[in-house]
């Protein structure tokens, strides 16, 4: 009997990757997937920094908390310094460091800023990927979302529940609803995503960097994501 190895995705170069898509297309679950999947990729998710801000009651979540609660996004330069500062402080900007990004950029503002210290350290994205998901079926999944905050890990109840209600599957440690997950925000934060996204896939677009892939799931959306990533950077 032949054992039953887990499939594995080498890249041949480095991957430096952004995901678009609207609140609840799926980042976060791509995220996970593509992580299990390509063992030297790292990600970083603003959402979910800014959510560890403000669990751990910093200056700085706090601030954030009163944009995120009303679906707003926060100002350029704030975001923007945080997020850079990561990518330095985590090594990102050496080359050749091979990770993804969700939920920042989300302007162009933010897209030319980041542009800007990527280019200086010759690491500059090269894969701009849109999750292209009908409406009706985010809504759902905003409804059934749960999260472990500090790892950043999503359920949902209909399709991906946790092993034991309320609890993350790897530490036992509780989930949280999100609390900008409710249909009155959730209608904001869709509202903010379309008066910036086209714009931002303008950007990206013109540089030659932006992808779509659509589906209804999640199921439907991975596969497709991989093989681009694995057409364009790996085998
Ligand atoms: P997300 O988890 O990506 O849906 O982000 C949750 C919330 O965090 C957003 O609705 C914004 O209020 C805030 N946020 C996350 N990323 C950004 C960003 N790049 N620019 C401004 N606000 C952001």
């Amino acid at each position: 009997m032949t054992a039953n190895v887990k499939q594995i995705t080498r890249l041949l170069k480095p991957l430096r990757l952004l995901l678009l898509g609207p609140p609840g297309s799926g980042k976060g679950t791509q995220t996970s997937r593509l992580l299990k999947q390509i063992p030297q990729l790292s990600s970083l998710s603003s959402g979910d920094i800014l959510r560890q801000e403000i669990k751990s009651e910093s200056k700085f979540g706090r601030e954030a908390a009163t944009y995120i609660a009303q679906g707003k996004l926060l100002p350029d330069d704030l975001i923007t310094q945080l997020i850079t500062f990561r990518l330095s402080t985590m090594g990102w900007l050496r080359p050749p460091a091979t990770w993804l990004l969700d939920g920042f950029p989300r302007t162009t503002a933010q897209a030319s800023a980041l542009d800007g210290v990527l280019k200086q350290h010759n690491a500059d994205l090269n894969l701009v990927v849109e999750l292209d998901v009908p409406e009706s079926a985010i809504l759902e999944r905003i409804e059934n979302r749960y999260v472990h905050v500090p790892s950043g890990r999503v359920y949902n109840l209909q399709y991906n529940p946790p092993k034991v209600p309320g609890l993350d599957d790897i530490t036992g440690e509780p989930l949280t609803k999100r609390l900008d997950d409710t249909v009155e925000v959730f209608k904001k934060r869709i509202e903010e995503y379309k008066k910036t996204n086209e714009p931002l896939k303008e950007y990206y677009k013109k540089s030659g960097l932006l992808s779509t892939v659509s589906g209804e799931s999640s199921d439907i959306i991975f596969p497709k994501l991989l093989n681009l990533i694995t057409s364009k950077f790996g085998h």
